[in-house]
């Protein structure tokens, strides 16, 4: 199995610290506002990652936090007039629905940097100890990052180079010793949450989480550390710099980058208005179409999203459920024929063809083309005279390949218009009765079977998505 190492730019075969086991963290997002698709990407690329491991029989510890302390969630929470905390809860919250609507399997832990303080005082410390990390006057800590020789390894960028290149970098603050030292420890401010230290009272800097929280539940030396390529530099580096410094052994073996999405080739952005939310997107797709459409390309390659490339990923995914349906409607009871036998140990071809394509650098879009041509050999082969021994076999190996990209492809039945109709009616009742925690779950469940509502003037409007 080869995975592309960002750290040596190489593909390297894949070899675990502990036999049969992976330790993995993946930088979750910062809970502000709904998820973007964006945000999505990492997600549904790396539990594919994880799945695959999973089929190859690793027990994989899956670690993924979410940033619940920033400069976004208090100024959000500022404007609404609400605490950070309250801001960040339900964000958390929303984003665990639309994972489950991405059918992401929920991590092993999802750490919150909020509730893991007292592990971020206890690294700081132990970095000014050795000399690493520096107070000064009004109580910040800041990391000597010159001091930490490897310094760039990740990024392959040289401090020489970036001096005289990118005066950007520079982290405000008039008090440190280095343009390049960056934050720790930061003392709080009017109407900020902060926690008391022995440096000051204040928050922590935003990369000390993710080196304490993967410490705290995945040991000193993990196997893979991934999150998007926009966290190679700084995050990724000033993480490798604050754990290798602290723990003295190698932080992470593997780090994995996924590239970008784009919409309609522009860069997505909330100053642009291009901005779309994973919930945005459920109101007009299935969330499976979504992430079928993401694994269409290979995660180390840009993606553009776009509606017509969204509707051919409709198409596509449905072609593939067309084929479950189909094979899940054969009745013909009896054993397989000799003819059949053939054909079903022909079709471990597309296996092998699916597992090549994962064990090269998950390769998904490869793995996706195997797909294809099983269904397409399902179409020719399969027929109602068929055995149901034979189209069960059939159905039980596209069931374990669409399993592991995480694609749930038998067809939902229709829900009713009647049912709809009773479950507005109910939810209508509920938000007369103020019990409005009821109302928000109709809304959802209908969500989640693909129907729309609309409050109007007029009442309540519906559609199918
Ligand atoms: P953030 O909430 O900005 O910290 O981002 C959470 C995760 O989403 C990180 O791994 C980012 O690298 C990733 N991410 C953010 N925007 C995009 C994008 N447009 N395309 C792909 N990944 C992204
Ligand atoms: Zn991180």
């Amino acid at each position: 199995m080869k995975i592309f190492n960002t750290l040596t730019r190489k593909k390297e075969e894949f070899v675990p610290i502990e036999e049969n086991k992976v330790s993995m963290y993946v930088c979750g997002p910062t809970v502000y506002n709904y998820i973007h698709i964006g945000n999505a990407r990492p997600m549904i690329c790396f539990d594919t990652v994880r799945r695959y491991f999973e089929y190859k029989g690793y027990e994989v510890n899956y670690v993924s936090n979410f940033t619940d302390v920033d400069d976004k969630i208090i100024k959000a929470a500022n404007e609404e007039g609400v605490s950070s905390e309250e801001i960040a809860e339900r964000f958390i919250k929303e984003c665990k629905k639309d994972m489950e609507g991405m059918n992401i399997k929920p991590a092993t832990t999802h750490p919150q940097a909020t509730k893991e303080i007292d592990g971020m005082i206890d690294m700081i410390q132990n970095l000014i100890d050795k000399g690493y990390a520096y107070k000064v006057e009004d109580g910040t800590v800041y990391f000597r990052t010159r001091s930490f020789k490897p310094y760039g390894k990740l990024s392959h960028k040289n401090l020489d180079d970036l001096q005289a290149g990118h005066r950007d970098i520079k982290v405000t603050g008039d008090l440190k010793e280095d343009d390049f030292d960056f934050v720790l420890w930061k003392p709080k401010k009017e109407g900020e949450p902060f926690w008391e230290s022995p440096w000051c009272n204040g928050r922590p800097g935003w990369h000390i989480e993710c080196s304490v929280m993967s410490k705290r539940y995945l040991g000193d030396t993990i196997d893979i550390h991934a999150g998007g390529e926009d966290l190679i530099f700084p995050h990724h580096e000033n993480e490798i710099a604050q754990s290798e410094a602290s723990n003295g052994k190698e932080f992470a073996r593997y780090w994995m980058h996924n590239a970008f999405l784009n919409i309609d080739g522009v860069k997505m952005s909330k100053s642009l208005g291009n901005f779309k939310t994973v919930r945005g997107i459920s109101e007009m797709y299935d969330l499976q179409v979504l992430r079928f459409f993401m694994l269409n390309a290979h995660y180390r390659s840009p993606l553009n999203f776009s509606a017509d490339l969204m509707e051919a990923a409709k198409a596509g995914l449905e072609r593939i459920k067309t084929a479950a349906e189909k094979l899940a409607s054969v009745k013909t009871e009896g054993e397989m024929t000799a003819e059949e036998k053939t054909l079903f140990d022909e079709s471990q071809n597309f296996v092998t063809k699916f597992e090549n394509s994962m064990d090269d650098d998950f390769n998904t879009a490869d793995a996706i083309a195997a797909i294809f041509e099983f269904v397409k050999f399902i179409n020719s082969n399969v027929s109602s005279d068929s055995t149901k021994a034979f189209a069960d076999a059939l159905n039980k190996r596209l069931h374990t390949l669409t399993d592991v990209l995480g694609l749930i492809i038998d067809k939902e039945e229709e829900i009713l218009d009647s049912d709809i109709e009773a479950l507005i009616e109910e939810r209508q009742n509920a938000r007369k009765a103020k019990d409005f925690a009821r109302a928000d779950e109709i809304r959802n469940e209908l969500l989640s079977r693909g129907i729309v509502l609309e409050d109007t003037r007029e009442g309540v409007k519906w559609k199918r998505a």
